[in-house]
């Protein structure tokens, strides 16, 4: 997750439209309205449907509320809680996170192990040399392999993490903590914890193409697609059940190139470079917190170890696309996906697809 000064810069300016919207739309109950606003360097889509104006409107002044809370908190280069966990990681010292941090760190420590290393929360030091940690750099290119490998001589793992209550201690200085593979689905669990709250049942947010369906979306199932990896079409679509968060990790939104190759933002902890074979991976599940790390870690261990990860991470919904157009799914998702014709409305990933 990164949050560009771009991308800051536009939230103002989406805050003001949404504000604009929601005055105007007191009093009545629209079958569908959504708002959008600039958070975490994406694009956040809040829909209601069949739900009072002035109840959607206060539920996106809240949920906006909470985004900003953590927006800087939770990136690792800002100047909030987690860039001062680190500080105090990199001087030997220890010290205490607040609780919702803390939850988030200890939750992708348990994702790592579950994924046997593929997600790894750790890894910040690494991105920080492939220059991830700032994408609009110029003149980019690949770190030396030499500069990779004195890296990975160090442990960069939670395993060199110690907590007592929400204290934090590291063995490793070298550790820079980036739960950015699973702050998204964290962020869509408390938005439908805060929905919730207000009795709002019929939602979508979607950050960025990650989302998570709270009700049956106005009457009838929402149409989600999965977009074709560089197209920009959906290839497929499905049905999402109430509750249920949709998450895609993908080589093709964050990425540098350097004489003819991209390089994308996911990084192979094995390896030390950007994960090369796979072009994306779905996952849906009603944890968005394991839908995230899962399709991190899937799309880390590509085809090979595709149905060993799902397993051994609960995963029955998922679908790898590689880079050269081959597919895995799951036997759930064989029963759930429609792969989309060419009579049919292309849209972006992770946003409806009209009925
Ligand atoms: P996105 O943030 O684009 O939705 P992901 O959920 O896959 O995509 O998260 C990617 C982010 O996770 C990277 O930008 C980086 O901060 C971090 N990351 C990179 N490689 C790994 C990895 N192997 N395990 C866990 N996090 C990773
Ligand atoms: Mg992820």
């Amino acid at each position: 997750m990164q949050s560009t000064p771009a991308a800051r810069n536009r939230t103002w300016l989406f805050c003001a439209t949404a504000i604009a919207l929601q005055l105007s739309a007191c009093g009545r109950t629209s079958p569908e309205t959504s708002q959008q606003l600039a958070a975490f360097g994406t694009i956040i889509t809040l829909r209601y449907y069949q739900t009072p104006d002035a109840d959607a409107a206060q539920a996106s002044r809240e949920l906006e509320r909470y985004f900003r809370s953590v927006e800087n908190d939770w990136y690792p280069w800002g100047n909030g809680e987690l860039q001062r966990v680190n500080a105090a990681i990199a001087a030997g010292e220890t010290i205490a996170v607040s609780p919702p941090l803390a939850e988030l760190l200890q939750r992708s420590a348990e994702l790592e192990q579950r994924s046997g290393g593929a997600f790894n929360p750790a890894l910040g030091a690494l991105t920080e040399l492939w220059g991830f940690n700032d994408l609009l750099r110029e003149d980019w290119r690949p770190p030396a392999a030499v500069d990779i490998a004195a890296l990975l001589q160090h442990e960069l793992s939670s395993r060199q993490l110690h907590w007592t209550g929400n204290t934090l201690t590291s063995d490793e200085p070298r550790i820079v903590l980036d739960p950015g593979g699973i702050s998204k689905g964290a962020i869509l669990a408390a938005s439908a914890v805060i929905l919730r709250e207000l009795d709002i049942d019929s939602a979508i947010v979607d950050i960025g193409g990650d989302l998570l369906v709270t009700g049956s979306a106005g009457g009838h199932a929402a149409r989600i697609g999965i977009r074709e990896p560089d197209g920009g079409k959906a290839v497929a679509w499905l049905e999402a059940r109430p509750g249920e968060a949709i998450v895609t990790s993908g080589n093709y939104e964050r990425f540098f190139e350097y004489a003819g190759t991209r390089y994308t933002h996911v990084l192979d902890p094995r390896t030390g470079y950007p994960v090369v074979d796979s072009a994306s991976v779905t996952v849906v599940h009603h944890d968005p917190v394991l839908a995230d790390a899962a399709a991190t870690a899937l799309l880390v261990a590509g085809q090979r170890d595709f149905d060993e990860l799902c397993a051994a991470l609960g995963i029955d919904l998922a679908l790898l696309i590689t880079v050269s157009g081959d597919t895995r799914l799951t036997n759930g998702m064989r029963h759930r996906v429609h792969w989309q014709t060419e009579h049919d409305t292309g849209q972006s990933a992770g946003h409806d697809v009209p009925q």
